[in-house]
């Protein structure tokens, strides 16, 4: 369905808000143009609840995580980022394996199956999107995904 992207990206980060302890503080980032997007509402739902969950599980206490959204003419940007423990640099993009986790023995004590981001990766290359992250060990991860915006044209249309 056709959903305006700022504004379904922030009612997701306001659940996260309203739910949170105080072990890790919001920054938002968000571009104020109006970025329209023809997406599974729900399937994007389960990616974001993934990477907002793993950033907030991974951060330490008073850790900031990092909303952003920006645009170019074809596509939107989204980004968060924390502050966490990060991984060393020959694994970020095993993460998006399946089953793949970090270390056997924080993965454990932290729960979880491991799958997460395999499946925002089927999703978002079911919506002709990319996904990936950057991190940098003891300080930090940043995911990245990719959508195609609606085309003038299709607007109208919709
Ligand atoms: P599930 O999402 O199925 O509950 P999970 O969170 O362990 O389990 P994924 O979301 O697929 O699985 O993440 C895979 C692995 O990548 C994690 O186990 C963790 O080792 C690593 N990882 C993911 N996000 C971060 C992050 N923000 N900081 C540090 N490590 C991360
Ligand atoms: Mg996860």
């Amino acid at each position: 369905e056709r959903v305006e992207f700022v504004s379904f990206y922030e009612s997701i980060i306001e659940r996260f808000e309203m739910n949170k302890d105080d072990k890790v503080n919001f920054v938002r980032s968000l571009t104020k143009k109006k970025m329209h997007v023809w997406i599974d509402k729900d399937k994007i739902t389960q990616v974001l609840d993934n990477v907002i969950s793993n950033a907030i599980k991974y951060s330490p206490e008073g850790g900031r995580i990092t909303f952003e959204a920006s645009s170019t003419r074809k596509q939107l940007r989204v980004s968060i980022t924390d502050e966490g423990i990060g991984m060393p640099p020959d694994t970020v993009d095993k993460i998006f394996d399946r089953f793949y986790r970090v270390d056997k023995s924080r993965a454990r004590e932290m729960g979880g199956t491991g799958l997460g981001l395999a499946i925002a990766r089927e999703i978002i290359d079911a919506h002709h999107g990319k996904i990936w992250a950057e991190s940098r060990e003891g300080k930090g991860t940043t995911v990245y995904f990719t959508l195609p915006l609606m085309s003038q044209k299709r607007r109208d249309k919709s």
